[in-house]
C-alpha cells in the first residue's frame, strides 16, 4: 500500500460557507447566548448600584424600624449580593462551559429570584413604619428597584420572570394587608406588574434585536474582509500565473526559465514561503533528479538531493508517486534529508499526465501549517511550468530535427499524403541537383529515370501503406540527366488516428558504391584484358547449365580453344602485341560463337566456349569449323603476319561427364591432345575414353621415366653426319633411346616431351653429355674418329643459363677434350621463350668453343633476323622442306635461298631427313654442306654405327 496515498485524506477544497441568516429561527439559541454573554458582562454594575442602593436604604429605615428586623434583612441582602457577585464572578473566570450556557442562565433565575424576594420584602417594612412619607419612600424605592431589576434581568427570559414574581409576592403581601381600599391596591398593583412585564419584554425584545443585528453586522463585516483578501489573493495568483504563461512563449534555456518561474512563484505576495526554493528536473534515462533552478538556497546544499535515487527522500518519493508531498507530514521520512533541517517544505510533483518532469520545492518556516490554498496553488504552478517544460522539449527536439534535417548527409524529401513534395533538405539538392523551389509542389516521380517498370512503384506503395515503410534502391534521373543509384527508405507519418499525413523518404547516393560492387564483380568475374568471363565465371556458369541441361534433358559442349604458339608469339613481340593479338582472337570469336553461348577467357592464350542445348553434334562441328576459319588469316603484328592457329579440345555433356568439373578435365585433355597431335597445323579433337587412357598412360609413363636413368634403360643411338662434297664422315647427332622396362623402345617423340614437361630432361642431359663425350672421346691420345657429335638440348634447359653454362664448361674440363668436338642442337622455338636470356646463353656456350647449330629451322617462325643476331654456327633445315624437295619448287626455292643466305653470313647448313639419293643430288645441286637421313645412315647404337664413307 502507498503510504504516501492521498486519496484517502485528500482536502475538501470547497470553502465553508459564511452566508447565514440572522433572522433565522435556528439562530434563537445563539441569540439567548449571546444575550446571557451580554447579561454576565454588564451585571457589576447593578451590584454596586444595588450596593449602594441598599446603603441607603439601610440609613434611611434603620432608625425607625426595630434593629433585629432591619439586621435579619440586610443581612438576607448582603447574602444575595454576594450570592450575585460569586456568580458573576465564577462565570467570568470559567467562561462558558462546554454544556453551553444554560447552566448559567439557571444560575441566574435563582440569582434573579433571590433579589427579586429581598427586593420585594422591602416593602414588609411599612407594616413597622408609621411616617407616611418613609412608607412612600420605601414603596417607590421598591418599584424603582423592581423596574430597574426588571431592565436588568431582561436578557434572560426567566430571570426577569423569577425576579417579577419574587418581587411581587411580599408586595401583595403588603398590599392585602392594608385596610383601605384593598382592591384598588390590587388593580394598581397588577397593572403595574404587567406594565413592568412589558417593560422587561420590551426590553428583552430591544436587546435581542441589538444582539441580531450585531451578530449580523459582525458576519457582514467579517464576510467582507474574507471576500477582500480573497479578491487580492486571486489577483496576485492570477498575476503570477500569467507570468508565468509569458515565460512559456520565451525561447530562453529550460534552466533560466525553471530560474525565472521560480522566482516568480516564491516571490508570491500571499504565499508564506520562506522565500527559498528549488526546482528539480528528471533527465531522461536516469534515477536521479537533475537540479535545475535554485531560488536563494545553495546549490550545493541542495546537490546532495540531486544525488539520491528515486524513492530515497522525500523529493524522490513525490516524483516516484507523482503526488504533492508536505514535509511535516511524514516527519519520520524526512530525516533522510537533514541537510534541510527546519525546512518545511513542499514537493510538488511536475507532471503531465502520468508521466513526472520534475519537481518544484519551495521552504517555510518550521511548524508552517498546510493550507488547501497554497496546495491549489502549487497544483496550478506544477501544471504552468509542466506546459513549460513540455514546450520547450519539443522545442528542442524539433530544432534538433530541423538541424538534422538540414545537415544530414541523407536526401529528405517530405511529401503531403497525396505524394506531393512539400519540403526537401540541402542534401536532397546536392544529390539530385534539384533546388528545392524545383520540386516543391510536383510529385517525386520528377526524379523517374525509367528504369525501373510500373509494377515496381506499384509494389513500393502497396507495401508502403500496408507496412508504413518501404526499403530498397531506386535509380534516379539527376536534374542533369544522369542516372543516380540511391539507398531509399520511405515511410508514413501517421497522426493519432493512424491516418497518413505526411510520407518522408530518406536516401544517399551510392551510385559509387554500386559502380564498385560492379568493379569488384566484374574483376572477381570477367577478364580486365578482354571483358570476358574468367575461368571462375565459366565454372559458375558451366555448373549452372549442366543442372538446366539435366532437367531438359539436352546436350551441351566444352571447347577449349588454344592459340598454338602464342607464348611464342608473345616473347617475339612483347607482351603489348600479345595483348594485341588476344583482342583480336576474342572480336574474331566473338563473331562466331552462337549468341547464347558462353565464350571465355580461361587462361593467357586459352578461350572456352560452353555452348547450349547441342541438340546435334554437327553444330559443334559448324562452330569448330567457324573458329578456324576466323583464325586462318594472319594477324599482323608490327607489321609482320603472325599465324595463329588455334587447337581446340571438346568434351560433351553427358557423353563425356555428367558434372562441369569433369566435363573442364575432358576438355582439357582433348586440347592436350589436339595440341601435341596436331602441333604444327593446329585442329580439334573430341574428348575419347582413349585419351583418359592416354592420359593415364602418360603418368605412369612420366613416373617410369624419373627410374630410367638409375635402372640404365636409357641408350644412346647415333646418327651420321656427311659432307656433301667429298662424302666424308663430319659427325653424329646422339638420339636418345628408352628401353622401357629393358626391352620395349619408346621413341622420343613419346618421352621427350614428357621429360620436358617434368622437368626431367634436364638431369637427362646431364647424363647425355658426359655419355656421349666418353663414346667418342675416351682419351685425348687417340686422334677421335668422329670429328663433331652434336647433342640436343631441350629450351627447358637453356632456360637455367647458369646449371648449363657451369656444367658445359665443367664437363669439358675435365674430359680435357678441345670444345669444337661437341655441338648443341638448339630449337628456334626453344630459344623464343626467352630470346634475350638465350643469346646470352648462346654466347657465352659459343665463346667456349663449342659449336652451335639451329635445329628444325622451318618449322617455327624460320625468322632469318635470328641467324644474324644469334651465333650460330650451322643451320639444320628440317625434313618437312627436304621431304618434297624434288617435287615442290617451292620448297626447293626456300631451300636454295636458305642455303645461299647462310654462306653469306658464314653459317653451315645441314639438310635432314634425306630418304632418297635425288634428294641429296638435288641437295648437293644447290650447295647444301652436309647431309643427314635414313638414306645416309639411320640412328643406330654406338657399336652398329657405320664408319663408312656418304658415297659408300
Ligand atoms: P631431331 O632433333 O630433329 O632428330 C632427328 C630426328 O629425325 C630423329 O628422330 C631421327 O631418327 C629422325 N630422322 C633422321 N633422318 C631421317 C629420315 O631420313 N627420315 C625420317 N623419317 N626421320 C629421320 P628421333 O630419333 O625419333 O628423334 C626425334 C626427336 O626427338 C629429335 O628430333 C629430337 O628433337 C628429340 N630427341 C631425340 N634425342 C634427344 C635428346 O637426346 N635430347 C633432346 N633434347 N631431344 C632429343
Ligand atoms: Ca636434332
Ligand atoms: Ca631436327
Amino acid at each position: 500500500m502507498d503510504p504516501f496515498d492521498f486519496s484517502s485524506r485528500a482536502p475538501d477544497l470547497a470553502p465553508p460557507s459564511k452566508a447565514v441568516d440572522p433572522y433565522d429561527h435556528s439562530m434563537q439559541p445563539a441569540i439567548d447566548d449571546q444575550l446571557t454573554i451580554i447579561t454576565y458582562n454588564q451585571a457589576i454594575f447593578p451590584v454596586i448600584i444595588l450596593s449602594i442602593a441598599g446603603g441607603l436604604i439601610g440609613t434611611v429605615v434603620w432608625p425607625v424600624v426595630p434593629q433585629e428586623y432591619f439586621a435579619a434583612w440586610f443581612l438576607l441582602f448582603f447574602s444575595a449580593l454576594l450570592v450575585r457577585f460569586l456568580v458573576l464572578r465564577q462565570f467570568s473566570l470559567r467562561g462558558q462551559s462546554d454544556a453551553g450556557l444554560n447552566i448559567w442562565r439557571t444560575k441566574y433565575v435563582l440569582v434573579a429570584a433571590f433579589n427579586g424576594l429581598i427586593w420585594g420584602s422591602l416593602v414588609l417594612f411599612n407594616f413597622l413604619i408609621e411616617s407616611e412619607m418613609l412608607r412612600m419612600v420605601l414603596i417607590l424605592t421598591a418599584l424603582g428597584i423592581a423596574t430597574g431589576g426588571m431592565n436588568s434581568y431582561a436578557p434572560i427570559r426567566n430571570a426577569y420572570l423569577a425576579f417579577l414574581s419574587t418581587v411581587l409576592i411580599p408586595v401583595s403581601i403588603w398590599t392585602f394587608n392594608q385596610a383601605a381600599e384593598p382592591y384598588i391596591l390590587t388593580g394598581l398593583l397588577f397593572l403595574f406588574g404587567i406594565s413592568l412585564l412589558r417593560s422587561g419584554v420590551r426590553h428583552r425584545r430591544i436587546l435581542e434585536e441589538g444582539v441580531r443585528l450585531g451578530m449580523a453586522n459582525t458576519r457582514l463585516v467579517e464576510e467582507l474582509s474574507d471576500s477582500n483578501q480573497n479578491l487580492v489573493k486571486e489577483k496576485a495568483t492570477q498575476e503570477v500565473l500569467h507570468q508565468l504563461a509569458e515565460l512559456g512563449l520565451r525561447n530562453d534555456s529550460l534552466d533560466t526559465l525553471m530560474s525565472m518561474a521560480l522566482e516568480i512563484t516564491c516571490r508570491m505576495p500571499w504565499l508564506n514561503v520562506k522565500n527559498k526554493g528549488a526546482i528539480f528536473l528528471v533527465e531522461k534515462d536516469t534515477t536521479r533528479l537533475r537540479l535545475s533552478a535554485p531560488w536563494n538556497i545553495k546549490p550545493d546544499q541542495l546537490s546532495h538531493c540531486a544525488n539520491m535515487k528515486t524513492g530515497e527522500c522525500l523529493c524522490g518519493r513525490a516524483r516516484q508517486y507523482n503526488k504533492l508531498i508536505f514535509s511535516d507530514d511524514y516527519p519520520q521520512d524526512d530525516a533522510v534529508c537533514e541537510h534541510l533541517t527546519g525546512l518545511t517544505r513542499y514537493m510538488m510533483p511536475i507532471s503531465s499526465g502520468d508521466k513526472v518532469l520534475g519537481l518544484l520545492t519551495l521552504y517555510l518556516e518550521q511548524g508552517h501549517q498546510k493550507t488547501e490554498e497554497e496546495v491549489i496553488f502549487l497544483k496550478m504552478v506544477a501544471s504552468s511550468l509542466a506546459n513549460i517544460i513540455e514546450r520547450i522539449r519539443a522545442i528542442e527536439s524539433s530544432q534538433l530535427a530541423l538541424r538534422v534535417f538540414d545537415n544530414t548527409n541523407d536526401a529528405i524529401l517530405l511529401t503531403n499524403p497525396d505524394g506531393v513534395i512539400i519540403n526537401v533538405n540541402p542534401a536532397f539538392s546536392h544529390i539530385t541537383g534539384f533546388d528545392r523551389m524545383d520540386v516543391i509542389g510536383h510529385k517525386p516521380n520528377l526524379l523517374r529515370s525509367g528504369h525501373h517498370s510500373d509494377d515496381f512503384y506499384t509494389t513500393l506503395w502497396t507495401e508502403l501503406k500496408a507496412n508504413g515503410d518501404w526499403i530498397g534502391e531506386i535509380t534516379n534521373r539527376r536534374k542533369n540527366g544522369s542516372l543516380i543509384t540511391v539507398q531509399q527508405n520511405i515511410s508514413s507519418i501517421r497522426d493519432a488516428s493512424g491516418e497518413t499525413v505526411n510520407y518522408v523518404g530518406v536516401f544517399h547516393d551510392i551510385t559509387h558504391l554500386k559502380r564498385a560492387q560492379e568493379d569488384m564483380r566484374q574483376l572477381a568475374y570477367f577478364d580486365a584484358l578482354t571483358g570476358l568471363p574468367n575461368r571462375h565465371m565459366f565454372e559458375d556458369r558451366l555448373q549452372h547449365a549442366v543442372s538446366v541441361h539435366q532437367q531438359i534433358d539436352q546436350r551441351l559442349a566444352v571447347l577449349f580453344i588454344d592459340i598454338r604458339g602464342f607464348r611464342t608469339m608473345n616473347q617475339s613481340f612483347g607482351y603489348s602485341a600479345g595483348d594485341d593479338v588476344l583482342r583480336a582472337t576474342v572480336h574474331r570469336l566473338k563473331t562466331v560463337v552462337r549468341s547464347a553461348d558462353t565464350l571465355s577467357r580461361i587462361g593467357g592464350d586459352e578461350f572456352a566456349v560452353l555452348m547450349n542445348q547441342v541438340d546435334d553434334p554437327k553444330v559443334v562441328e559448324a562452330v569448330v569449323d567457324r573458329i578456324n576459319q576466323a583464325m586462318s588469316n594472319p594477324f599482323k603484328i608490327e607489321g609482320v603476319e603472325v599465324h595463329g592457329r588455334v587447337h581446340i579440345g571438346i568434351s560433351l555433356y553427358p557423353d563425356d561427364a555428367s558434372e562441369s568439373r569433369g566435363l573442364i578435365d575432358c576438355a582439357d585433355t582433348a586440347l592436350h591432345q589436339a595440341t601435341s597431335e596436331l602441333q604444327d597445323t593446329g585442329g580439334h579433337r573430341y574428348y575419347s575414353g582413349e585419351q583418359k587412357e592416354q592420359s593415364v598412360s602418360r603418368l605412369r609413363l612420366e613416373s617410369d621415366l624419373r627410374h630410367a636413368v638409375e635402372n640404365k634403360e636409357l641408350v644412346l643411338f647415333y646418327q651420321p653426319q656427311f659432307n656433301l662434297k667429298d662424302g666424308a664422315l663430319v659427325g653424329a647427332e646422339a638420339l636418345l633411346r628408352w628401353k622401357r622396362g629393358g626391352e620395349q623402345l619408346v621413341p622420343p617423340n613419346d618421352f621427350i616431351p614428357l621429360a620436358e614437361h617434368s622437368g626431367l630432361i634436364v638431369p637427362i642431359t646431364e647424363w647425355i653429355i658426359p655419355q656421349v663425350l666418353t663414346d667418342w672421346y675416351p682419351s685425348n691420345e687417340v686422334q677421335p674418329v668422329l670429328p663433331r657429335v652434336a647433342i640436343n638440348l631441350s629450351g627447358h634447359h637453356i632456360g637455367q643459363p647458369e646449371r648449363l653454362i657451369k656444367f658445359i664448361t665443367e664437363t669439358l674440363s675435365r674430359s680435357g677434350l678441345a670444345p669444337q668436338h661437341l655441338e648443341l642442337e638448339v630449337t628456334e622455338s626453344s630459344i623464343l621463350e626467352d630470346i634475350g636470356r638465350a643469346t646470352e646463353t648462346l654466347k657465352a656456350i659459343s665463346d667456349l668453343g663449342v659449336t652451335i647449330a639451329l635445329d628444325d629451322f622451318g618449322t617455327g617462325y624460320s625468322s632469318l633476323s635470328y641467324l644474324v643476331s644469334l651465333p650460330i654456327d650451322i643451320l639444320k633445315i628440317d625434313r618437312m622442306f627436304i621431304t618434297d624437295i624434288c617435287t615442290n619448287e617451292r620448297s626447293l626455292d626456300i631451300v636454295r635461298g636458305l642455303i645461299m643466305m647462310c654462306h653469306s653470313i658464314g653459317i653451315n647448313v645441314v639438310a635432314e631427313g634425306i630418304e632418297t639419293l635425288e634428294q641429296g643430288e638435288l641437295l648437293a645441286e644447290i650447295g647444301c654442306d652436309i647431309v643427314q637421313g635414313f638414306y645416309y645412315g639411320r640412328p643406330v647404337p654406338m657399336d652398329e654405327f657405320h664408319w663408312n664413307n656418304a658415297s659408300h
